[in-house]
């Protein structure tokens, strides 16, 4: 199918941007990497009157680091969140988990903005930023805002953004915890997964665990962090007894959407599984190190 018809704009910065989008108001859609809007187009899912095409706002394609927080910018490809040394270096969970995103030709095009604005409950970069305690810098016509990506995210497709705003940013709080790990599952490369956990932790001067955080993607309708089984597993040890007790205490605490193909019981003994592996793996990356 070909796109119902709509006006194309290319505006050359982010003021321009901002006041087509205020101009058009619902009608109007943003597009940056074109990787999921493209094919809703094709489809007529989205039907928007005008498309604002953020590609040429480079201001957007941006990485900060600073002492407490890493500042990406909306337009930021996962290709370069998964090979740029400083985001390598500052926020590692981030950049193994865009390296798993889709295909290369999906990563040289998406971006990070785009990725939280579609909210797939699959998407690495949203379970990475609820994980990680992220915030997204929103600009509309109100002026900007900051909004936690837990409260940003409201379920499948789904978010809080208003007509005539834009993504601008997102913001990782420093510092992460020096021990993490990603790993999902999906049936063949380069598909969404079917379930993902995202692991970050550090240990303190007697080798136990502290602020541990543990995100599950694919799951629920949004990703979803755990804190209360965070906070029994503070000051434990980091061994095996541990690690199954923290599996089988997400594996009890989460509601897996059911269907024919994926039944529920399936993703729950995915997710223990992908856990116990998510924690072994962070530490034998700590005994490589
Ligand atoms: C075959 C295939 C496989 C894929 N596999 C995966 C996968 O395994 N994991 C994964 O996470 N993703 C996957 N994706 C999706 C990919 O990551 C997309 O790039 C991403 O979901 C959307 O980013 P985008 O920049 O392409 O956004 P677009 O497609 O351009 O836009 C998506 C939505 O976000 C809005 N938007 C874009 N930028 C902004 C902004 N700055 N502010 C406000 N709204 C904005 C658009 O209006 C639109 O509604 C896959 C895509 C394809 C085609």
């Amino acid at each position: 199918m070909k796109p119902a018809p709509f006006l194309y704009h290319r505006p050359a910065n982010l003021a321009d941007a901002l006041s087509l989008l205020r101009a058009h108001g619902s009608a109007a859609k943003p597009l940056a990497g074109g990787q999921s809007l493209g094919p809703m187009l094709n489809m007529r899912l989205a039907r928007p009157g005008h498309l604002v095409d953020l590609n040429d706002l480079i201001e957007l394609d941006s990485v900060r680091v600073t002492d407490s927080f890493v500042e990406i910018g909306a337009l930021t490809r996962h290709h370069r969140l998964a090979n740029a040394p400083e985001v390598r270096r500052s926020l590692p969970l981030l950049s193994a988990a865009a390296a798993t995103i889709g295909h290369y030709a999906i990563r040289q095009r998406g971006t990070i903005g785009g990725s939280l604005a579609h909210a797939d409950p699959a998407a690495q970069l949203p379970l990475i930023a609820v994980t990680l305690g992220a915030s997204l810098v929103i600009a509309g016509p109100e002026g900007t805002r900051e909004v936690a990506a837990s409260d940003f995210l409201q379920s499948i497709m789904t978010v809080d953004l208003r007509d005539g705003e834009l993504i601008t940013a997102l913001r990782f709080p420093l510092p992460v915890g020096g021990l993490w790990a990603f790993e999902y599952f999906s049936r063949r490369h380069g598909d969404f997964a079917l379930v993902s956990v995202a692991l970050s932790f550090a240990r303190d001067e007697e080798g136990k665990i502290d602020a541990l955080r543990i995100g599950l993607g694919g799951v629920e309708t949004v990703p979803l962090r755990l804190p209360e089984i965070e906070a029994r597993m503070q000051g434990r040890p980091a061994d095996e007894t541990t690690i199954r007790d923290l599996a089988a205490a997400v594996a009890a605490t989460i509601a897996p959407e059911d269907s024919e193909q994926v039944p529920a019981v399936y993703r729950r003994e995915l997710a223990e599984t992908l856990v116990v592996r998510a924690f072994q793996s962070a530490l034998n990356r700590e005994e490589g190190a």
